[in-house]
């Protein structure tokens, strides 16, 4: 019966909201899934990667070899990984998912990033996203880091805390600063959340994120989780830009 009022409920969302691609629109099968042409320009990353940034490496030397960039200045989290590169068609990928009303492509990538990131959920003692401004939240509505966050940690059965971390000041938008601009931009930008101390402590923490760029907003959340305590710090993304990151 339950099963049936189930069924009944999903063919009227499906009749009011027809399953689209949540990249071009063109209608299919199933809600939150790209359409074939759409999932064929993803640039889904692959090894060899850098074992502590995840960047894509040109030469395959083991699972334990680093980009230069890592060699020379170690990031604070120990671990990043990303389901796709940052290109064209992801960004605008993720632009869709941020500002649209529906949610529907979530569940989708939040099992793209499960599996992209399963060596780190597995050691995960917590699941937490990257804060967006409590004003920016209120003007686009909903954190898309938390909603991946919680969907993610759902499907690894890892505890979720939606405001681990804080915003303790708006950050000019990302978008058109250099990294060291932005390296500034974020420096002191986040703090635990006051509620959550002893949640931090001892633990090993998973962020979320939707896109990893140069690694600064990363970095700052990693050491203000490591600040507080928690043992170790790895990061998830959707996407990542090809060059290395801290
Ligand atoms: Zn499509
Ligand atoms: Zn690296």
């Amino acid at each position: 019966m339950q099963q049936m009022i189930h069924s009944i409920g999903r063919k009227l969302v499906d009749a009011v909201f027809p399953p689209q691609c949540p990249s071009c629109m063109a209608l299919v099968e199933t809600h939150g899934f790209l359409c074939p042409q759409c999932w064929g320009q993803i640039k889904f990353i692959e090894t060899p990667w850098c074992a502590c940034c995840g960047v894509p490496l040109e030469f395959d030397s083991g699972p334990e070899s680093l980009c230069l960039a890592c060699m020379r200045d170690p990031p604070s989290y120990e671990r990043a990984r990303a389901v796709m590169l940052y290109g064209d068609f992801s960004r605008s990928l993720i632009l869709k998912f941020k500002h649209a009303d529906r949610l529907d492509p979530a569940p989708a990538y939040a099992g793209w990033m499960a599996r992209a990131g399963s060596d780190l959920l597995a050691d995960a003692d917590l699941v937490a996203p990257v804060p967006l401004h409590w004003r920016r939240l209120f003007s686009r509505r909903f954190n898309q880091s938390a909603v991946l966050g919680k969907a993610v940690a759902r499907l690894a059965e890892k505890p979720f805390c939606a405001d681990l971390l804080v915003r303790t000041r708006q950050t000019p938008s990302q978008g058109r600063l250099t990294r060291n601009q932005r390296g500034k931009n974020v420096a002191g930008a986040f703090a635990l959340n006051a509620r959550w101390k002893e949640r931090v402590e001892a633990r090993r923490v998973l962020l979320i994120d939707d896109v990893l760029t140069t690694g600064a907003t990363a970095e700052h959340c990693a050491r203000t989780l490591l600040r507080a305590g928690a043992s170790a710090v790895d990061v998830l993304t959707l996407a990542r830009v090809a060059l290395p990151g801290r």
